[in-house]
């Protein structure tokens, strides 16, 4: 335990003495709003093939698999989602001028909700959805509505094919906020990587792109990453309890 505090402190200092904080964030950030991770423990992947839930090539050719699945789970899982107490922690160190961007591989919109503004959404967002044909956008809430009566979903619009606005295994990631969350990395004076596995490329590159550039890395995660022997603290508890300590909420808050 005393070792716990003595990181907390550690990380707590490194806070105090930056300016430019950039936060890298995956799925266990999210883990404590209800939303299951991937990998681990509860994790999707061991309930869910990702070779067909996230998979382009699939979705294309039969998309009624991954709007079942929308429908039956991941809806109600979205809308009852609530920003804890990590995301609001960020948007605390934001709202203070010292973090100028949460780079992100959730899809949750989250970060959003808790009040974060500068957010690079790497693999873009569920919340989203557009059609492939005229390019209108809908809401979760207009998708669910529809799947009522049809899966797949055919947009009212024009009859053209739906689909959510994330990046599929096998699809490219948004250049724009790719080459902005790059540029973030490399100016930043302290990357913290929370709550990822660190295991997906290219994303996980940003946290070590941080650190080659100059930027010290902290690392909040349950469990071990590839990245830890090269960070300079590595706290390995939950998100919510370890970034409420070392970014106390306050009357600025
Ligand atoms: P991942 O599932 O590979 O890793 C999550 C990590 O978080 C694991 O190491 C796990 O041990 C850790 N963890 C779990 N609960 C935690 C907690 N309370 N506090 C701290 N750490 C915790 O996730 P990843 O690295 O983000 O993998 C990338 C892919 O997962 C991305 O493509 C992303 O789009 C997708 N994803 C997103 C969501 C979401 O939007 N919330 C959910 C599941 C998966």
């Amino acid at each position: 335990m005393r070792e716990m505090d003595d990181r907390i402190k550690i990380l707590s200092d490194m806070i105090a003495a930056s300016s430019r904080i950039v936060a890298f964030t995956g799925a266990g950030i999210s883990a404590e709003s209800g939303i299951p991770t991937y990998r681990g423990e509860g994790g999707m992947w061991n309930r869910y093939d990702p070779n067909i839930y996230v998979n382009i090539d699939y979705f294309m050719r039969d998309p009624s698999y991954y709007w079942s699945l929308f429908h039956d789970v991941r809806y109600d899982v979205l809308r009852k989602a609530r920003p804890n107490a990590a995301h609001a922690a960020l948007a605390r160190l934001e709202k203070r001028g010292k973090l100028t961007a949460v780079i992100t591989q959730n899809i949750d919109g989250l970060h959003q909700l808790a009040g974060s503004r500068n957010v690079l959404e790497l693999h873009g967002s569920t919340r989203k959805i557009y059609c492939l044909n005229c390019g209108a956008r809908y809401t979760i809430d207009d998708v669910h509505e529809l799947l009522k009566k049809s899966n797949p979903p055919p947009c009212p619009n024009c009859g053209g094919m739906l689909r959510p606005d994330v990046v599929f295994f096998g699809e490219s990631l948004p250049e724009d906020t790719l080459a902005r969350a790059t540029e973030e990395s490399e100016n930043c004076d302290l990357m913290l990587a929370i709550g990822s596995s660190l295991v997906v490329y290219p994303a996980a590159w940003l946290p070590q792109r941080a650190k080659e550039s100059g930027a010290r890395l902290a690392i909040i995660n349950r469990g071990s990453t590839p990245l830890d022997s090269i960070a300079d603290v590595v706290i390995s508890a939950s998100a919510g309890e370890a970034l409420n300590a070392v970014v106390p909420g306050g009357p600025d808050s």
